[in-house]
C-alpha cells in the first residue's frame, strides 16, 4: 500500500475508521473448550480511554489438553504434502494482503500495540513475506519429516510479523502447533489464527492459547512437546533452555532474544546520512525493536557536529497518537515498560547531559516516553537491554577503536551493529572484531528482510538459525542437513 497515493490512503483510512470502533472480545482458540479466567480490558497505549477489547486468558492447567490435541493431530498433518501446506499459507498471505484485512490489522497494530501507520504496514508486509517464503521453502526442501508438536511463543513488539513467522514456519515444516502470543497483543494474534483456520489449517493442527508467562511456562514444561520457537527476552529464553536441557530426548529450541546494539561512526562518515540512519535506528517503533540502536559511538573530532545535528533532527520528531499520519513515534507498550524506562532515564539524568523531545499527545492517560539522547563518558552505565526510545552516545579517539569494540562485545549480546565509514579497511576491521548476527554498513540498522537478509544473533541474543533464512525450516524437521537439497543461496 502506497501511503503517498492519496486515493489509496483515503480508501485505507475509510476501512480503518470503519474498523476502529469494533470492540473485540476474545479467548483462546482451542480444539475443545478449555477453562479460562474472567476477561480483562485491553486499553490503547496511546489513550487509555479507548478500550480495544476484552481478553480471557486460559488457565495454565488447561494447556496440557491443547498439547494432547496437537499430538493426536500430528499424523494427519504430516500426511499433507509440502505443496498442500504451501497452498494454505499462500491463501492466508492473500487474506492478509487484501485491503479490508490489511486495514483491520493496521488499525489493530496501532490500537493494541501503539504502532504508527508506516510501522503497521511494514508489520503486515513482513508477515506476508514470512508466509510466502516458508511456503516456497517447504516445497524446495520437500519437507516431510517434522519434529512433531511445536510450541511458538512470541513478543508484543512485532505482534503480527513475529507471531505469524513462528507459526507458519512450524506449520510449513509439517508440525502441529500450540501458539502463545504476548499477553499484551492477544487480539491481533487472534485475528491471524482465525484467518489461518479459514485458509485451511485444521483447528487441532493449530491452536491459540492466550495468557501470560505462567501459560508459556506450563507449555514449555510439558515434556511431550518436541520443540519451542521463542522470541523475547534473554531471561525468559534462559528459563526455557534450562527446562528443555533437563530432558534426554533433546527437544529443539529456536530462541531470538535481546540486543545491545551499537553504531560506530568514524570521522569520514557522511554526517547527514548518519543523522537520518541514527534517528530511524534509535527511535522508530519508539525504540522497541530488538535491533534498535542503543549505543552511538562517534569519533571525537566529528562528535560535536554530529551530536548537534542529531539534536536538531530529534526536535523534528512528532511524538503523538500513532493513528495520526504525521506521527513518527508512538507510545511504549504498557505502564511496566514506561516505568522501567523512566527509572533508567531518571537515573542517567542525574549524571549525564541529555536532549529530550517534547510529547505532543494530550491523552489524559497513556504510556508515552519522550525520545531522549544521553551523552555518556563510557559504557559502564549500560548493564542490560534498554527497550525504548533511549539513545546513548559515547565518543572515542581513533586509537581507542579496538577497546571500544571489545567493550561492546563484553556486554554479551551479539545481535545487530552498524558502521558508518568511507574507509574499506576500517569497515573490514570492525566487521572482523565485533560480535554480531548482522552488521549494517552505511545504512540504518534494521531487522529481518525475509528471504534476502536472514536475521538473528548469537551469545545472549539467540540460538540461530536466522529467521527468514534457508536453514530455518531444516531446524524444525528431523532431516539431517545432508538429506536436503543443496542451497542455491547467495
Ligand atoms: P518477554 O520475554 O517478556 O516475553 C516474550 C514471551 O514469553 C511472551 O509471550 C511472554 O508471555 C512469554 N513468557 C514470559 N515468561 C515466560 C516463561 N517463564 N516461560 C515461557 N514463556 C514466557 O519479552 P517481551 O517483553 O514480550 O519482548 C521484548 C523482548 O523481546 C526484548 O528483549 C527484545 O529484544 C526481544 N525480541 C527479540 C527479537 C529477535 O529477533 N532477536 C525480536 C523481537 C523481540
Amino acid at each position: 500500500i502506497d501511503l503517498s497515493n492519496e486515493h489509496v490512503l483515503a480508501a485505507l483510512e475509510a476501512d480503518m475508521s470503519a474498523a476502529s470502533h469494533i470492540e473485540f472480545n476474545v479467548q483462546s482458540i482451542t480444539h475443545y473448550p478449555a477453562a479460562h479466567s474472567p476477561a480483562h480490558a485491553v486499553l490503547n497505549p496511546a489513550d487509555h480511554s479507548d478500550v480495544v477489547g476484552h481478553v480471557a486468558f486460559i488457565k495454565p492447567e488447561a494447556v496440557a489438553d491443547t498439547i494432547s490435541t496437537a499430538i493426536a493431530a500430528q499424523t494427519s498433518w504430516q500426511q499433507t504434502t509440502p505443496s498442500q501446506r504451501a497452498a494454505i499459507l499462500r491463501k492466508f498471505a492473500d487474506t492478509l494482503e487484501s485491503q479490508k484485512h490489511m486495514a483491520l490489522l493496521m488499525m489493530m497494530a496501532g490500537r493494541e500495540a501503539g504502532k504508527t501507520l508506516p510501522n503497521a504496514i511494514a508489520e503486515v508486509r513482513e508477515a506476508v513475506d514470512f508466509c510466502r517464503y516458508y511456503a516456497d521453502e517447504t516445497e524446495r526442501l520437500n519437507l516431510s519429516a517434522p519434529l512433531g508438536t511445536v510450541v511458538a511463543i512470541s513478543p508484543w513488539n512485532f505482534p503480527l510479523a513475529i507471531f505469524v513467522g513462528e507459526v507458519v514456519s512450524a506449520l510449513a515444516a509439517g508440525n502441529t502447533v500450540v501458539a502463545k502470543p504476548a499477553e499484551q497483543t492477544s487480539l491481533i494474534a487472534h485475528l491471524a489464527v482465525s484467518w489461518l483456520h479459514e485458509a485451511g489449517v485444521p483447528t487441532d493442527v493449530l491452536q491459540l492459547v492466550l495468557g501470560a508467562g505462567d501459560v508459556g511456562a506450563a507449555l514449555t514444561a510439558d515434556t511431550r512437546i518436541n520443540g519451542v520457537i521463542f522470541t523475547g527476552s534473554t531471561d525468559v529464553a534462559k528459563r526455557i533452555n534450562t527446562l528443555l536441557a533437563k530432558r534426554e530426548d533433546n527437544p529443539v529450541l529456536i530462541a531470538e532474544t535481546g540486543g545491545m546494539n551499537a553504531m560506530i561512526v568514524d570521522s569520514t562518515a557522511l554526517a547527514e546520512q548518519v543523522c537520518t540512519d541514527v534517528l530511524a535506528s534509535a527511535f522508530d517503533s519508539a525504540g522497541q525493536r530488538c535491533s534498535a540502536l542503543r549505543i552511538l559511538c562517534v569519533q571525537e573530532d566529528v562528535a560535536d557536529h554530529m551530536v548537534e545535528m542529531i539534536k536538531g533532527a530529534m526536535d523534528e520528531l512528532v511524538v503523538n497518537n500513532p493513528a495520526l499520519l504525521a506521527t513518527d513515534v508512538g507510545p511504549v507498550i504498557d505502564k511496566e515498560a514506561q516505568d522501567n524506562l523512566n527509572n533508567h532515564i531518571n537515573a542517567l539524568k542525574q549524571i549525564a547531559p541529555y536532549h529530550e523531545v517534547a510529547i505532543k499527545s494530550t491523552a489524559a492517560s497513556s504510556t508515552f516516553v519522550a525520545p531522549i539522547m544521553f551523552e555518556l563518558k563510557d559504557l559502564s552505565q549500560l548493564k542490560k537491554e534498554v527497550f525504548g526510545p533511549v539513545l546513548h552516545v559515547v565518543r572515542f579517539a581513533a586509537h581507542e577503536l579496538d577497546d571500544l569494540i571489545d567493550n561492546i562485545n563484553s556486554k554479551g549480546f551479539a545481535l545487530t551493529h552498524g558502521i558508518h565509514s568511507r574507509i574499506d579497511g576500517t569497515i573490514a576491521h570492525i566487521c572482523d572484531r565485533i560480535e554480531a548476527g548482522n552488521v549494517y554498513i552505511n545504512r540504518n540498522i534494521v531487522g529481518a528482510v525475509v528471504g534476502v537478509q536472514p536475521f538473528g544473533g548469537h551469545a545472549m541474543s539467540g540460538t540461530g538459525p536466522k529467521a527468514g533464512g534457508p536453514f530455518y525450516l531444516q531446524r524444525l524437521s528431523t532431516l539431517d542437513a545432508w538429506d536436503l537439497p543443496v542451497l542455491d543461496y547467495p
